[in-house]
């Protein structure tokens, strides 16, 4: 299935080719991002590049059922089609 990130506009497939399940963790704001945001260039270097909302879905386990939990949940992911659909 393939998904999008609410909080970053990620897209990413879970489980990947190999069967392995994926956990999305937003990346750090990206240059571009930093300038829409009205950071200035000599500003870029030092700003501070936390993603409000950052989502991670790596597990942590914590709780007394061994089944881990997503360490932050951000605004969520939606379920994308795939590009093209599926030819029958
Ligand atoms: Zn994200």
């Amino acid at each position: 299935m393939r998904f999008r990130c609410l909080t970053c506009g990620g897209i990413y497939r879970s489980p990947l080719a190999d069967g392995m399940e994926y956990f999305h963790a937003c990346p750090p704001l990206s240059d571009a991002e930093l300038r829409r945001a009205g950071v200035p260039e000599q500003g870029l270097e030092s700003a501070d590049r936390t993603r409000s909302g950052a989502r991670d879905q790596n597990l942590i386990f914590d709780g007394p059922n061994l089944r881990g939990r997503v360490k932050s949940e951000g605004l969520g992911q939606t379920e994308v089609p795939e590009p093209g659909g599926i030819v029958r």
